[in-house]
């Protein structure tokens, strides 16, 4: 009974079809620098997210930081610190400055509400996330960024195969960032990917990728190598075969969960959007320590000592972090401090089983006291 719960379990395909994707790799020796297998992970990737453009990279964060490096800009960039460490350090490794915005309470996406009074003439673009998987209010924000002309950057991180209103979530913004890590809903090892809409950002990507390569005998731009390889392409077209029954169940974990602490005092349940395709990509609770009668810390630590691991995901916010020296002024996100201090994400991946989903809530609800 006591045996380890990890928070999630990489996604893998059998071996044998894997195998069967790489052989081809000892006939080619063609092992990256956009293959073969990198052109059809990229054209299934059209098809499955439903978006007309797709530059594949190395992993989500060379997504995010290349995609700010080639729009070319200069200045403040509103966000979210309710993310993880990735989002505001692209933002801060291209020499921008990151403005933090308040999220909201029930979705933990940025608040759209407070987006215009954090503009200022310095302002050249908006990076929120798609946390949890949570829609961002991209009606919302769409019509700030045309009121203002900002660029619009999704950390689409947490939204793989997502859709809003029918549409592909990675259609909205300028640019939606995907990170395909081996934590993550679809998994190529390592891997991430920009939908974009102008093919002057795809090219720009390409070439960034790249070391800024423009042609044998031309380098253009100060370029980074974050090529993905074939190894990860095609460990992406496998799993791909079988994201959509890993989703399902995912979600016929997450209903399980729902069956034992909705309803709970004091604790706080994610809700699937209205008009959202969900992914299940985590299940995150807020605990309330006066209505639930323990504390994140009590439930955290309990779940440890049965070998359960929850992760207090997103905490601490990436405002707070050492690296930034306090630099910014935490008391600016007041909500996303208060849930970052009360959340926990619990264990979710397809083939977790019903009974370890049983015994964590059973660890869970003996807290109350
Ligand atoms: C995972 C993640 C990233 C970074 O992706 P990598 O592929 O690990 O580089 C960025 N933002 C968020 C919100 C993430 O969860």
């Amino acid at each position: 009974m006591n045996n380890k719960i990890l928070v999630t379990q990489s996604s893998m395909p059998r071996i044998e079809e894997y195998m069967d994707e790489i052989e081809g790799l000892w006939d080619s020796h063609w092992l990256t620098n956009m293959g073969a297998k990198h052109k059809a992970l990229q054209q299934e990737l059209k098809g499955y997210l439903d978006v007309e453009n797709v530059e594949l990279l190395t992993n989500g964060h060379m997504a995010l930081e290349l995609t700010l490096q080639a729009m070319n800009l200069q200045g403040e960039v509103i966000t979210t610190p309710f993310t993880f460490a990735s989002t505001t350090h692209a933002i801060v490794r291209n020499g921008l400055k990151p403005v933090f915005c308040d999220i909201d309470p029930v979705t933990y996406t940025m608040d759209a509400e407070k987006i215009e009074d954090l503009i200022t003439d310095h302002t050249c673009a908006v990076m929120p996330v798609h946390v949890y998987g949570n829609v961002c209010n991209v009606e919302e924000i769409e019509r700030i960024a045309h009121k203002y002309e900002l660029k619009v950057i999704y950390d689409a991180a947490h939204s793989f195969g997502e859709t809003y209103k029918g549409q592909g979530i990675g259609n909205f913004g300028d640019a939606s960032c995907f990170s395909f890590h081996a934590t993550k809903v679809f998994n190529s090892i390592e891997g991430g990917a920009v939908c974009f809409r102008d093919q002057r950002l795809g090219n720009a990507l390409y070439e960034l990728k790249n070391f800024g390569i423009h042609g044998p005998e031309e380098v253009s731009a100060v370029g980074a190598n974050a090529k993905m390889n074939e190894f990860c392409a095609a460990m992406g077209l496998c799993n791909l075969r079988h994201v959509d029954e890993e989703i399902d169940k995912r979600r016929l974990v997450a209903e399980r969960y729902r069956s034992h602490l909705e309803g709970v005092e004091g604790l706080q349940l994610n809700r699937v959007q209205p008009e959202v395709r969900f992914n299940y990509a985590y299940f995150p609770i807020v605990i309330d320590e006066k209505a639930f009668g323990a504390s994140r810390a009590e439930v955290f630590d309990r779940l440890a000592e049965q070998g359960i691991g929850a992760r207090k995901y997103f905490y601490p916010l990436t405002n707070t972090f050492s690296c930034f020296h306090r630099e910014y002024d935490v008391s600016e996100a007041p909500v996303a401090l208060h849930i970052s201090k009360r959340v926990l994400t619990l264990p979710l991946y397809a083939d977790l089983g019903m009974e370890d989903v049983d015994r964590i809530c059973k660890v869970i609800l003996g807290c109350k006291v």
